[in-house]
């Protein structure tokens, strides 16, 4: 079926890029550090038609809005040469209710999700998230489901949607599955995504209690998350933290331990028992679990003080 794509299936040659005319003895079939001459793309026209080409001409990688591809291209990091172009695909850019769930397309960006009514109404820490996410052109080109199938412990929407326990929309061209968030990763940058498989969308059900997000870097917005928190001041709360273990983790037992009113020093404590932060470039272990917990107790703060003034006006 090759020559049923072969007006579908683009190949790059954008000479900014090509990197081949500098080196002198090269073999011309080598990719080149961030030279995207030899690389292919594939141009589906609608969902369906992407999850066949995933299924009949895999392996392919899914690109969206390219703010991590485009950084590994740079870097030389890049090896994979066949690309499924998303980013046309409206269908997945949609943010809609599909009766009491609020449904984020995976093709969502930063601004998307800023600009949305009912993610502001619905979602206020994920439009926190979204708000502190790079800067204005990252905002206008990175997605939801990038950050997500990107999987870095470190990705500022993580702990938002492990708050609120999202449900991870899967399809491939024969099935449709949903995941809960909870399962959806299985270590280091690791999920159950399988490779004829897309996101296409994250489903939340109504959160009750206060949203939360906080993100601590070396400065707003611009740079990587040192630590990331989200959290609901519900009956249980709800608190997940970034960038203080492989994956994103919620924090049962601390969650446990407020709900039953314990102390915000005994639930600190907890805290740093269920997190395992690493020395790494950006921070130290140390630094980690100092700031996860002030930031537990900032929350903590935040929400009781918001409450007890909700109290005395009644
Ligand atoms: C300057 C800069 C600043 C940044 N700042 C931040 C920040 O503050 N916080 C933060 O969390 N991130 C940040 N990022 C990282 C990046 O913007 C996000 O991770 C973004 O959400 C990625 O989305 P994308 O659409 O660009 O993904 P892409 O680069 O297109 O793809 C990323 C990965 O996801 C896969 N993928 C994409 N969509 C799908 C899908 N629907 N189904 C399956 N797989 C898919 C791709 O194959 C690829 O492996 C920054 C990046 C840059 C360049």
């Amino acid at each position: 079926m090759l020559g049923s794509i072969s007006n579908r299936q683009a190949t790059w040659f954008v000479h900014k890029f090509r990197r081949a005319d500098l080196l002198r003895s090269a073999d011309e079939e080598t990719l080149m550090l961030g030279s995207i001459s030899n690389r292919q793309l594939f141009q589906p026209r609608s969902l369906t038609d992407a999850l066949s080409m995933l299924r009949d001409e895999g392996p392919l990688v899914p690109m969206a809005g390219c703010t991590d591809l485009y950084v590994a291209l740079n870097f030389g990091t890049l090896d994979d040469t066949r690309f499924l172009n998303l980013w046309p695909l409206d269908s997945l850019r949609r943010i809609e209710m599909r009766g009491d769930v609020l449904s984020i397309g995976a093709l969502a960006t930063y601004t998307d999700m800023r600009r949305s009514p009912l993610v502001q109404k619905i979602l206020p820490m994920l439009v926190a998230a979204a708000r502190e996410i790079g800067g204005v052109q990252v905002q206008n080109r990175g997605t939801l489901g990038g950050n997500v199938a990107n999987g870095s412990p470190a990705g500022d929407t993580l702990p938002v949607l492990a708050a609120a326990d999202v449900v991870v929309v899967l399809r491939s061209a024969a099935d449709m599955r949903r995941v809960p968030f909870s399962e959806y990763y299985t270590g280091y940058r690791r999920s159950v995504l399988g490779p004829g498989e897309l996101i296409v969308a994250f489903e939340f059900r109504k959160l009750h209690g206060r949203q939360w997000f906080r993100k601590v870097g070396t400065r707003a917005a611009q740079a990587i998350s040192k630590v990331v928190m989200a959290a609901v001041a519900g009956d249980p709360p709800r608190i997940a933290v970034g960038s203080v273990a492989p994956t994103v983790v919620r924090l049962p037992s601390t969650e446990a331990a407020l709900g039953r009113g314990a102390s915000i020093d005994e639930a600190r404590q907890i805290l740093l028992e269920e997190i395992a932060p690493i020395d790494d470039a950006r921070s130290t272990a140390e630094y980690r679990q100092r700031v996860a917990a002030n930031l537990l107790a900032r929350f903590w703060n935040d929400s009781f003080i918001t409450k007890s003034r909700r109290t005395r006006n009644l």
